[in-house]
This record gives C-alpha cells, sequence and structure tokens, in this order.
C-alpha cells in the first residue's frame, strides 16, 4: 500500500438517508411477521413459532445495514502516492449477500471491481465494504452494478471503472421458474472502459470473462 496522504478531497456532502420514510416500531414489524406467519399458514403463537417474530426482526436489521451507511464518505479517503502506477487494480469474487426488491428473496454472488487510477486508490477494503453498503439494502442486481460504478466513479473520479457482477436469485430457484443453476451476469463500464474496446476487453479478461465464472458456494 503507498503511504497514506489525506486526501484533499472536498469535505464529503452529508446525505440524507437512503430512504427517508418514518420506521414502524418494533413491536409493529414483530407484529408484521405474526401477519406473515398466519398469512403461511401457521400459528404465530405455538411455542417452535413464539421467538420467531423477535428473530426475523434482529435478522432484517443484519440484512439492511446497507441504509445506515455512506457510500461516498466510505471511500473518502483516498491514498494519492501511487508512484505512477497507472494500471488497472481490480479486486475480484467479493462475496455478497442481498435481497431482491420484489420477493425479498437473497440474491448470492460476487462483485469484481475495475478502475484505472488517476493519481488517487482506495483501499481495496474500502471497495469491499462499498459492495455491502449497496448490497444491504432491497435490490436489483442492475441497479447495484450501477451504483458501486458510479460512486467510485464520482469519489475517485479514475480514468475508468468496470464492475461486474455475477449473481444467483433465489426467487428464480425456489420459486416462479425454479430454474436452480441460473446466473445473471450485469456490468457497467465507465470511462475508457466504455470508450476504448481494448481497455474493455482487459477488464473482461481480469475478470474472467467471457465465459461465466463458477458461483461456487452458492
Ligand atoms: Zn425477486
Amino acid at each position: 500500500m503507498p503511504p497514506v496522504v489525506a486526501s484533499p478531497l472536498p469535505a464529503a456532502q452529508p446525505r440524507p438517508r437512503a430512504v427517508a420514510v418514518p420506521r414502524p416500531s418494533r413491536a409493529e414489524a414483530e407484529e408484521a411477521v405474526r401477519t406473515l406467519i398466519r398469512w403461511a399458514g401457521d400459528d404465530p403463537g405455538r411455542e417452535g413459532l413464539l421467538g420467531t417474530p423477535d428473530r426475523v426482526v434482529r435478522a432484517f436489521r443484519e440484512y439492511f445495514t446497507g441504509y445506515e451507511e455512506d457510500p461516498v464518505a466510505l471511500l473518502h479517503r483516498t491514498f494519492e502516492e501511487t508512484d505512477g502506477y497507472d494500471e488497472i487494480v481490480m479486486l475480484k469474487d467479493i462475496r455478497f449477500e442481498s435481497h431482491c426488491e420484489h420477493h425479498l428473496a437473497p440474491i448470492i454472488g460476487k462483485v469484481h471491481i475495475a478502475y484505472l487510477p488517476k493519481n488517487r486508490v482506495v483501499g481495496i477494503s474500502k471497495l469491499a465494504r462499498l459492495v455491502d453498503v449497496y448490497a444491504k439494502r432491497l435490490q436489483i442486481q442492475e441497479k447495484m452494478t450501477a451504483q458501486i460504478a458510479n460512486t467510485i466513479d464520482e469519489v475517485l473520479q479514475p480514468r475508468g471503472v468496470g464492475v461486474v457482477i455475477e449473481a444467483a436469485h433465489q426467487c428464480m430457484t425456489t420459486r416462479g421458474t425454479h430454474k436452480p443453476g441460473t446466473i445473471l451476469v450485469t456490468s457497467r463500464m465507465l470511462g475508457v472502459f466504455r470508450t476504448d474496446p481494448t481497455s474493455r476487453r482487459e477488464v473482461l479478461a481480469m475478470v474472467g470473462m467471457p465465459g461465466v465464472a463458477k458461483l461456487d458456494n452458492v
């Protein structure tokens, strides 16, 4: 890692939370879970289900922590002394767990992030956390792909950004069309990765595309 240099970027603008609707009380949220249990056909009053609303509400907090974090502020601390490093930086196989906004069903997959720095790089753990900030929200994969790429583009202002996501959607595998093994691949390319076919090919080759990488342990 290059030495840490305080970034001269302007101070991050405080952003409103991702969603500005009032939260229900915890008791209301637990009651909603009881309603869904009754909707499923079971009795929320039976012994095995008594603690379930509490557990589900706590699980929701964990699944959706991304609403609490500002992705721009997260990336704001950058490193500047790169000794002229001007090749692609790529972080591959960042596993994520998200939930589709249509069914609240899990989306599990991997994100690959590439960028071509222009003076400024960011700690790689920040890239992984950026993925989580967007994954831990109700999502569609296409939007998440664009959000990750756009945020890196906005904060680091690199020459190019490429984000590729491969994921399995449990709303496809456990319900509806029941097609296990299907993987949705999305990508967003900005800057030279969008305009220069050679750079774009280099990114896709580093990811291992075309030809979709295997998704293990999903
Ligand atoms: Zn879905």
